[in-house]
This record gives structure tokens, sequence and C-alpha cells, in this order.
């Protein structure tokens, strides 16, 4: 008998999800399909973190299928080998999926199955499944389009589905011969975890979103920490938007009765922002899936001639620069799969301006590191902080001052950077300057329990700065970057710059 095939791809849900809750009303049974490519794992931005995530949370997916009467099949193929195999037993009259955007290899593989379908005629119906919009040539009617997306009434689960009773396939890391890498304070996997994060950012974490969101101490807590769940799928950004707009709607009525709101109308309203910064960033590779392996702007990637420096990059990846907090940040993202925004940015800064390391390999490292990693979000935001764009502001933060604003005390630095425990206050962010005796005395001496600064921060900074902009220069460069804004650019109008509280914000706006 004729089956229907649901390919879970990114999606690892049942609630809002438009390809199960349509097969779930169709008259065929319904294979769910979830698969462990071998193709995938051979990418060089894939890590055992993020394919033991992506099981731990379809197993989470199974228990919700097995309760309307469906299964997963969890199959360690790639696309055409499992669905020749699901072809040949069963007979597949239509797949359905989310649309995917990934990189060169998940676009190509997508092209073969759809060739596949036509020449087995099997029907492939694939659904939006965020705010990029497919077949875009350029920005002017995307911000239009996706806020109609955000606004569709939300799918409910399907409570009956008549399931394909075989013997289902069941990957695990150990028959896929890949080695665990544990990472500390991991999420739970899955939907209903998902759904308790989301609860608990809107109703207290969130509060000081706004204000906490730069400091890698208070982000821990105060950030929502949904990015894992949206990059498997366990929840949809449309349900995350109409959540924190019923939120914020209930806030402002609070609010023309005289109840203080405290901050969350303006920290929701930077979530909210960010949310859209989501689908953005998402909509760049949708329309470039090449973004991974070739800059926005090839002209000034060309002029900037960045080069490995294997010395360079080792203490970079491993923490060991030198300079404290940059140390504590990367130590800590590699401990815990996760950082804030702001310290992402300035380790690509850093390896970008001050380091001169090429941002193909700097861009790879941190892509394992990130338990969220989407390659939409990714490598944008890898382009725009190695300065390889051609139309955002140059931003090469100072470790230094980042440190100083956003963990004077070097609480966050003494926790990650166990050879600065007993260093003064004084010293905590320019350990180097501590006269020998303290060094001796507190058991830190620079080159031998530290290492000295790997270059000289300030200085290397502006150099940096200074090649990236003569690598901008040129009428020939200019053009592409033009072109670059056409295609990629932002339609929204900078945010005008405020006083007080929600300054910070303005700035942070900058980086759309
Ligand atoms: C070099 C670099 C690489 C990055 N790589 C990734 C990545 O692989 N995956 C990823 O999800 N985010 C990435 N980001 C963006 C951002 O740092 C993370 O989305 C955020 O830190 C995740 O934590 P959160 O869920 O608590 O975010 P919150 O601050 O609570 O934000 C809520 C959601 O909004 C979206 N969002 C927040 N900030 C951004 C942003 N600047 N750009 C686009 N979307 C945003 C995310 O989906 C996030 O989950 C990267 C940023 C930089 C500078």
């Amino acid at each position: 008998m004729a089956i229907e095939v649901v390919w879970f791809k990114r999606d690892l849900r049942t609630s809002d999800h438009s390809p199960l809750f349509e097969a779930s009303s169709s008259n065929l049974p319904v294979l769910c399909l979830f698969l462990v490519e071998p193709q995938r794992l051979a990418q060089p931005d894939c890590d055992p973190i993020h394919i033991e995530w992506e099981l731990d949370c379809a197993y989470e997916l199974r228990k919700k299928l097995e309760a309307t009467g469906a299964n997963l099949d969890i199959m360690h193929k790639d696309a055409l080998e499992a669905m020749e195999e699901i072809h040949a037993k069963h007979t597949i009259s239509r797949i359905r999926s989310h649309e995917e955007t990934g990189t060169s290899w998940s676009f190509d593989r997508d092209k073969r199955v759809s060739e596949w379908c036509v020449d087995n005629k099997v029907e492939w119906i694939e659904y939006p499944n965020n705010g990029v919009i497919r077949g875009m040539k350029g920005r002017d009617k995307w911000k239009t389009s996706r806020d109609r997306r955000m606004g569709l009434d939300l799918l409910a689960p399907p409570k009956r589905i008549a399931g394909v009773q075989s013997k289902h396939a069941n990957a695990t890391m150990q028959s896929i011969g890949m080695s665990r890498r544990q990472i500390i304070h991991r999420p739970i996997p899955g939907q209903d975890a998902a759904m308790d994060v989301l609860r608990s950012f809107l109703s207290s974490r969130g509060e000081s979103y706004r204000w906490s969101m730069s400091s890698p101490s208070l982000a821990v807590d105060n950030c929502s920490r949904l990015a894992p769940y949206f990059s498997t799928g366990c929840i949809s950004v449309r349900r995350v938007v109409q959540t924190t707009s019923s939120k914020m709607r209930r806030l402002k009525e609070a609010r023309s009765r005289g109840e203080d709101v405290g901050g969350w109308l303006q920290s929701l309203s930077s979530f909210q922002s960010r949310l859209a910064w989501h689908c953005h960033f998402m909509q760049k590779l949708e329309m470039e899936p090449t973004l991974d392996t070739r800059a926005q702007n090839p002209l000034i990637d060309r002029g900037m001639n960045r080069e490995m420096d294997e010395e360079r990059f080792r203490a970079w990846s491993e923490g060991t620069t030198g300079w404290p907090f940059f140390d504590a940040c990367m130590r800590s993202l590699i401990a815990t799969g996760w950082i804030n925004f702001r310290m992402r940015a300035m380790m690509m800064s850093a390896a970008s301006y001050n380091l001169w390391l090429p941002w193909r390999e700097t861009g790879l490292h941190l892509a394992r590191q990130f338990l969220d990693y989407e390659p939409g979000i990714h490598w944008s935001q890898v382009g725009m902080q190695s300065g390889t764009t051609g139309i955002n502001t140059v931003r090469a933060y100072s470790v230094i001052k980042q440190g100083r604003d956003h963990d004077p005390k070097g609480t966050f630095i003494r926790n990650w950077v166990s050879e600065m425990g007993s260093v003064p206050d004084k010293y905590i962010h320019e350990p180097w300057k501590m006269p020998q005796e303290i060094q001796n005395e507190v058991d830190c001496v620079i080159g031998k329990h530290y290492p000295s600064p790997i270059v000289d921060e300030a200085s290397a900074r502006k150099e940096g700065v200074r090649r990236t902009y003569a690598a901008r220069s040129g009428e020939e460069t200019r053009e592409a970057s033009k072109k670059v804004y056409q295609k990629h650019g932002s339609r929204r109008r900078p945010a005008v710059r405020r006083r007080g509280r929600g300054a910070r914000d303005s700035r942070q706006a900058k980086l759309f």
C-alpha cells in the first residue's frame, strides 16, 4: 500500500508543523522520518554535540508521535538511499517536509531528492518553516512577507496519525559510530522543554533582558536560551513571536491601568527585534547558499588576504591568547556550547582584526562549538564581524574594554581561567602589567603559568582596521558592496539613538 513520508529536518516538533498536520488528514499511512546523513557528518562544520542534541530531540519527538499512533524512523543514511529503501518497501506516494535553509551540501541534496521524486513519480510538498521566503531575489518586500507569515494561525498537534506499521530504524550515537563530546549545563531536549524555557523567559527571566544581554554572566539566565530549540525546530519562531506579542499586549493594558510593568516592555521589544533578525539572517543564506565558503563581497576578502597562522589560531581557538577575558569566553563556550551575542561578536572580531585570521577557519571552529549552530545566522554573522560584507560598520571590539565593561571585578574570568584565580582585581584584565613579585606571590607568572598576550591588543586591532578600510576602498569594490546591499541589506531604518536605558540597545541595532 502506498504511503506518505513526513521528512523531519530542522523541525523536531508536532505543534505548528504543517507537513505533519496535513499528512495526518490524508488517507494514506504516514511514515515519519528523521535522517542522520553520513554526508552531513562529513561536513567540517559538524560536531558530535550537534548530532547528539538532534538525536535527543528526535527521541522526544518520537514519544509524542507514538502517542498519536505514529512512530519515527531515525535512519543513519543519506537521503536518496533512505528514500529508495522506503520506496522499495512501501511505495511512497508523497513526501512532505519543511523547507530547509542550509549550506551548499543540503541545497544540492534537496535538488537530488527533487529529481529523484520526479523520476519516481513521487510528489514532494515543501512548507515554509519560519520567516524565510523562498524564491526572493531582493529584500524590498521581505519584511512584509515575514510579518504576514508570523501572524498566521498556529497549527495544533495532530491527535491521531495513521502510522505505518513496520520495524522502525533507531540510530544512536553508538550505532553511527560517533563519540560523544560532553558539554556542561546542556539544555533539556525536546518540544516540552522548549515551551518551559519560553515560559520561564516570559514570566521571570526576561525582564532585564535588554540590560543583561551583553554580560556573559548575566546573559546565561536573562537571555531566552531558545536558540538550540530553534536550530532543531523544537519550537516554531511563529509561536515564540505570537506568545511574546500576547504578553506585550497584556503588559500595555496593565500599564494603561497605571500598573508598574518594570523593564518588561523594553526588554520584550528588543527580544522581538532579535526574533526578526533570526529570519533576516537566514534569508541571506537562502538567497546565497555559499556564504560559508565565499564572502558576500569577495573583492574585499581578496584584498584583505588574511592567511592562516597556526600558532595564533591555536591560541585563539583554545582560549590561550593571554587576554584573560577573551580566554574566559572561549573556554566557557567550549565547555557549555553557548555564549551570548556580544561575546560571539568579540571572538570573531579578535580573530579577524587583531589576529588577521581567515574567517572560514575561525567560523568553522565557532560553528562546531555552538550547540545552537544555525548556518544562516552563523555565516551571515561571521561575514559581518570579519568585515567582509562591505555593507556593515567595521566593528573591532577591544577585548580589554569588553572585559572591563562586562566583567569589572573579573568574576567571569576567575570562573573560567583558573590560572587567574588569585590575581588581584587591579590586574585581572591586563595581568602582564603585574609586577614580578606579585606574579610570584599569586602563582601566575606570565609566560609560565599563563601566556603572554599573543599580540599587543590595541596596536594589532588598529592595524587590522586600517587594512580592512584599505581593502574596502576602490570603485569596483564599492560597486560590489552596493550589490550586496541590494541583495541582502536590511531595509529597516537605523534606530534613533536615545539617552538613558534604551541607548545601549540602539547601539546594538546598528549591528543589524
Ligand atoms: C559570530 C556569530 C555567530 C553566531 N552564530 C549563531 C548560530 O550559529 N546560531 C544562532 O542561533 N545564533 C547565532 N548567533 C546570534 C546570537 O549570538 C545567538 O542567536 C544568541 O546568542 C542565542 O542565544 P539566545 O537564544 O539566548 O538569544 P536571545 O538573545 O534570547 O535571542 C532570541 C533569539 O533571537 C535570535 N537572535 C538573537 N540574536 C541574534 C542575532 N544577532 N542574529 C540573528 N538572530 C539572533 C536567535 O534565534 C535567538 O535564539 C551568532 C552571532 C555571532 C556574532
